[in-house]
């Protein structure tokens, strides 16, 4: 990857005017999937002098800093405590550590990547995120937006919830992305539960949320519940995985899922 230009930013402010200025100016996360995307950057938007490395907590959130990379919030013991270990489970299958030291948060999420281990735990996790302009929504409305939006991630906020975790991913070999993920939380409330590398984007299964969050006798509804999620949510083929091999599955970890979230809230 060629850098024409590199500037490292004085505010938020300064890094939006520079991204606007060109249409081939990028912020900088780690640069591991800019470089594999882009062979010539006119001008590198450095966001490193922001303070967006830090996680930090209140009362009722943890506050997740663009610029943390994944091997950090992986290893953030307080988040980890309060989701079940769900965040660092999911990172464990991404690369090697030294990766996991350079990927960011940002850059992990402003991509939408169909193949994503973070994007559905984050899901369940009902996080939000927190851009420079266009402020806070959940991360589902942006994994829903048309449009990828022209501005920089500042934070991702996760609320505090405690309940029982479940991740799994499957790949063809341990380096691959994923032929499929899921992730589920069992929050006081209710269970929520994802799908990603579908091979579509991870999505929230919420009609089979809907049937096991209304049925206390959920073993009776295997099948209504397994139905609904091939209904509600598209599984594809690429070269990873036919849809067959996907839907197949999906069947068999969501009710192994639920079965380790509800055993271990006993
Ligand atoms: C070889 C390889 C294997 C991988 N395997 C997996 C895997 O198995 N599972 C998985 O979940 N992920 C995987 N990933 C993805 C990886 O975990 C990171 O998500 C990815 O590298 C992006 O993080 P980064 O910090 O390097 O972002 P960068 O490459 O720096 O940036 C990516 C994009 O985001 C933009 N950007 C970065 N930060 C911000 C910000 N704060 N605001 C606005 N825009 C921003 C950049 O301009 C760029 O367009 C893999 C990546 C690679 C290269």
């Amino acid at each position: 990857m060629k850098i024409q230009q590199y500037h490292r930013a004085t505010s938020l402010e300064d890094a939006y005017n520079v991204l606007h200025a060109g249409s081939n100016n990028h912020i900088l996360g780690g640069a591991l999937w800019l470089k594999q995307i882009a062979k010539e950057i006119d001008t590198a938007i450095d966001l490193q002098d922001l303070n967006l490395h830090e996680i930090e907590q209140t009362e009722t959130h943890f506050i997740i800093g663009s610029m943390a990379t994944l091997y950090r919030l992986e290893t953030a013991q307080a988040v980890n405590e309060w989701c079940d270990q769900l965040i660092k489970n999911s990172m464990q299958h991404i690369m090697g550590v030294a990766f996991r030291n350079t990927a960011t948060i940002g850059g992990s999420i402003i991509g939408r990547y169909a193949f994503s281990d973070l994007l559905g735990p984050l899901l369940v996790l009902n996080a939000e995120v927190e851009f420079y302009r266009a402020g806070k929504m959940t991360l589902e409305a942006f994994l829903n937006e048309r449009r990828m939006p022209q501005d920089i991630l500042v934070a991702v906020h996760i609320p505090k919830e405690r309940g029982q975790s479940f991740f799994k991913k499957v790949s063809n070999t341990r380096l691959d992305f994923a032929v499929l993920n899921i992730a589920m939380f069992k929050s006081k409330k209710e269970i929520r539960i994802a799908f990603g590398s579908r091979p579509g984007v991870a999505a929230l299964a919420k009609e089979a949320m809907k049937i096991i969050n209304q049925t206390p006798s959920w073993q009776e509804q295997r099948e209504t519940l397994i139905n609904a999620l091939l209904e509600e949510l598209k599984f594809g083929n690429n070269q990873r995985g036919s849809e067959a091999y996907r839907k197949q599955l999906a069947q068999t970890y969501l009710i192994r899922g639920i079965e380790e979230v509800m055993h271990n809230d006993r």
